[in-house]
């Protein structure tokens, strides 16, 4: 016995927060639609897909991670946000690495491109920043996009006040501002970062993953059903349309067809065009247009702040952010084509002499992210010959920075040096450019356009050109090179691909009924 449906209107593949938003949109819109979701990792958390940093026990909070690491389980991963040292290969915990073809011979490469495999995807272990794009990053062709972000805000659960009794965070705030606001339009002025939290009533921090992301209204429904340890290897098309999907049960290893009259791939931006390379959908653009965010980080101990400043009853937790913490944002300019993220650290993982006690929250990690110079050669392949350890074609990356590439990031390593001088003392005078792959923000490889030209793989509405009814989603969509953090953005592209995939239900039926 199957533990599957025969057949349901909607096949989505992939429980992140693409995924969810799909089933969260469908569940409000079109209650009579059935849904499956298929998620070839584990379910680590309760309610499904919420993010571990909400589990309270750290040694099961350290289990769940490790279940989330799929094939690399095991092994030693960076214990904090910008520990990688040069040179390194780590992941970071919950996610893990790419373990062949991910660099070859005179290319850059992405050595530490990374996934994660369990209910909720990155979402049960990411940071939350949710900044909105600006300037080129914003997709020009999509008139709706401010609304569609709204909706993306409401799924997400994104708040900007969760920090707001943090101490220094209004100091650091000012001083950035100090040094970056002059003549910057206010949307592109320092601000609070929008983050997916919120503080119970009880003062606790709630991280939100897909479980918010799906909510009470798609856990309610009869309708859907999530279906972990459950690979999908193909996607069925039939005379050109959506038919379904083949899914292996881990649990069994038996394979099941799933017929859907529409399918939405929100595998991540590896796994998507993986699963469409393995479906025989192979549009040119597919996989290519890969983009990688460089990510440079620098630390300065904030100024003129000692013991009796007010923040010594705050107590540090594990992990990056503490309860004491606060993210400031730098907004992306096109003149200043990187994005900032300003976090205040716990005293932990900074090493200081033990004469010189670090006042808890006064240590500040500066982050930029680049925007890349899109380039169509730079591109995840998918061999027909070997298979990666779930079975599924193998992936190759060719990845390389562009001298426009390189000058940004000289010009990103010279502003994290001002920025952190401008907040404090810096502890080391160099900034340290990550090993790329390090962002986990990988984009274009299914991306979105306004026509089938070549140099895309879906319409506006995430469905693919060459098959009707199979939508995608993820980072993998987005057409522009962003800076910021991409999930909001991801996610809003899911709600109009859903609504799509609402109207389109409900127009079959109309035709049946006539
Ligand atoms: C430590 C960390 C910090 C981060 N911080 C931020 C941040 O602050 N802001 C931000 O915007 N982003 C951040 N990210 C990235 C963010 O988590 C991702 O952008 C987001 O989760 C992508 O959502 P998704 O639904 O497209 O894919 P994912 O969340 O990656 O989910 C894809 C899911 O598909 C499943 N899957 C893959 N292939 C198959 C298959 N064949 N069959 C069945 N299931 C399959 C995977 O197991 C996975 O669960 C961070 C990520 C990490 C790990």
């Amino acid at each position: 016995m199957s533990r599957y449906p025969e057949a349901v209107d909607v096949a989505i593949v992939g429980s992140g927060p693409t995924g969810a938003a799909y089933a969260r949109i469908l569940s409000e819109a079109a209650p009579d639609v059935t849904i499956a979701m298929f998620e070839v990792g584990p379910t680590v958390s309760d309610p499904p897909g919420a993010h571990v940093k909400n589990i309270e026990d750290p040694a099961a909070r350290a289990a769940a991670q490790r279940a989330s690491e799929g094939p690399g389980a095991g092994a030693a991963t960076v214990n904090s946000p910008g520990a990688v040292k040069s040179g390194e290969r780590r992941a970071r915990p919950g996610t893990f690495l790419l373990e062949e073809g991910y660099a070859f011979p005179g290319e850059d490469g992405l050595p530490v491109a990374a996934m994660s495999s369990n209910v909720g995807g990155m979402s049960a272990h990411w940071t939350g920043a949710c900044p909105r794009p600006g300037g080129s990053e914003r997709i020009a062709f999509l008139p709706d996009l401010d609304e569609l972000l709204d909706e993306a805000d409401r799924l997400l659960g994104v708040t900007t006040d969760a920090f707001d009794g943090a101490p220094f965070t209004d100091l650091v705030r000012e001083r950035l501002a100090a040094a970056v606001d002059e003549g910057r339009d206010p949307a592109a002025r320092v601000q609070r970062m929008p983050l997916a939290v919120h503080r119970r009533p009880d003062g606790r921090l709630v991280w939100s993953g897909s479980d918010v992301v799906l909510g009470d209204v798609t856990r309610a429904n009869p309708r859907f059903a999530l279906h972990d340890e459950s690979l999908a290897t193909r996607v069925l098309v039939e005379d050109g349309r959506a038919a379904g999907v083949r899914v292996r049960d881990l649990r069994t290893g038996e394979e099941h067809e799933v017929r859907a009259r529409a399918v939405v791939v929100a595998a991540d931006a590896l796994r998507t065009p993986q699963l469409l390379w393995a479906s025989g959908i192979r549009p040119d653009a597919l996989g290519r247009y890969l983009n990688d965010q460089t990510q440079v980080v620098f630390a300065s101990r904030i100024r003129d702040v000692g013991p009796g400043a007010g923040a010594e009853e705050a107590a540090p937790a594990e992990g990056g952010l503490s309860e004491q913490s606060g993210v400031s944002w730098v907004p992306y300019t096109d003149e200043q084509p990187f994005h900032g993220q300003i976090m205040q650290l716990d005293a932990s993982p900074i090493p200081l002499a033990e004469d010189d006690p670090v006042v808890p929250g006064s240590i500040v990690g500066l982050g930029l992210f680049c925007a890349k110079d899109l380039q169509r050669d730079d591109r995840v392949e998918f061999s027909d010959e070997e298979v990666d350890a779930y079975g599924m074609p193998a992936m190759r990356i060719h990845y390389r920075l562009t001298e426009r590439d390189r000058e940004v990031l000289e010009q990103a390593r010279a502003e994290i040096v001002r920025l952190g001088e401008a907040v404090g003392q810096p502890l080391d005078p160099r900034p340290f450019t990550m090993p790329l792959g390090a962002s986990l923000h990988y984009q274009g490889t299914t991306r979105m356009g306004e026509r089938n030209d070549g140099t895309s793989v879906c319409n506006p509405d995430g469905e693919l050109w060459d098959a009707s009814g199979v939508f995608v989603a993820g980072n993998n969509v987005i057409p522009t090179a962003t800076a910021c953090n991409p999930t909001l953005t991801s996610v809003a592209l899911a709600v109009r691909g859903a609504r799509a995939i609402a109207r389109h239900l409900a127009a079959d039926l109309a035709s049946v009924e006539n």
